[in-house]
């Protein structure tokens, strides 16, 4: 057990470096202007050339730190999203985008790691502006992107724990990929509000920051490399994720 257990940690703090390299690629290629966009199955259905890069990038590293990951693959398994939000990244929602990275043993997911590549990009465009003009030096508003990580037992870390309002009900849901069971099912909550926006790592982001109280999306197309990494954040501070009735995922290689 301990032995696995220090396997776990060195491989949440290498997967924590790799998911900020990898929000620098997601950067970068947004900086130099080719998106190289791809249609998958639909136009909502997209892949760029972040998430192939993202994707090379973390698996290479991941082998190349942990070249017997394989060997215990039957029992460890690493979930990687390299770009969740894909379709709004396309569209210039850079705060919607995030790398999901979550690492399941025996089925259940148990820790996982967040970056979010443009965190505070509008503060950080406007501290730009202010350093253009002289007008402020650069300070914590400057900082472009973060990385949110959690391991269950251990709780999360990287962000400020915050509810909605008390007595409030207000749901998130997706903003590209809805149909009418997701919409059916998001008016019979009842709902103060309801926030439409990209990615699931996003969108488990809005609930542990207090923006949201409930995650609602009665659909297939959200895979298990959506939910692994945030699962164990929302776990980690006392949430719960689960399918539409209600059993918890398992998160096994097949
Ligand atoms: P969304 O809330 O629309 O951002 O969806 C959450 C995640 O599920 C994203 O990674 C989407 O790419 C994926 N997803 C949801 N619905 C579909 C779909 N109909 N086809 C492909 N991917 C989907
Ligand atoms: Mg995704
Ligand atoms: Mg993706």
């Amino acid at each position: 057990m301990a032995s696995s257990n220090t396997v776990l940690m060195r491989l949440v703090a290498s997967a924590y470096s790799i998911a900020q390299k990898a929000g620098m690629i997601v950067r970068r290629v947004i900086a130099e202007g080719d998106l190289g966009i791809v249609e998958k199955t639909c136009a909502t259905d997209l892949q760029t050339k972040a998430d192939r890069l993202v994707q090379m990038s973390i698996c290479s590293s991941l082998a190349r730190k942990f070249p017997k990951l394989t060997i215990i693959g039957e029992e460890l398994v690493v979930w990687v999203d390299p770009l969740d939000g894909t379709k709004e990244y396309t569209e210039g929602l850079l705060d919607n985008v995030t790398v999901l990275i979550g690492i399941a043993y025996e089925g259940k997911a148990i820790a996982g790691i967040i970056n979010q590549p443009y965190y505070n990009y509008e503060n950080n465009e406007k501290q730009q502006l202010r350093e253009h003009r002289n007008e402020a030096k650069a300070g914590p508003d400057a900082v472009l992107g973060r990385t949110i990580w959690g391991v269950l037992g251990l709780g999360a870390f990287g962000f400020q724990l915050k509810e909605v309002p008390a007595g409030k009900h207000i749901i998130t849901t997706t903003r590209s990929h809805s149909n009418k069971l997701v919409t059916d099912c998001v008016t019979a909550m009842n709902p103060d509000d309801v926030l439409r926006v990209g990615g699931a790592g996003n969108k488990i982001i809005q609930l542990i920051e207090g923006k949201a109280s409930a995650y609602v999306f009665a659909s297939p197309g959200c895979k298990k490399w959506d939910t692994c990494a945030p699962e164990v954040i929302l776990h980690a501070v006392g949430g719960k994720l689960t399918d539409i009735h209600g059993n918890v995922l398992q998160y096994h290689k097949d």
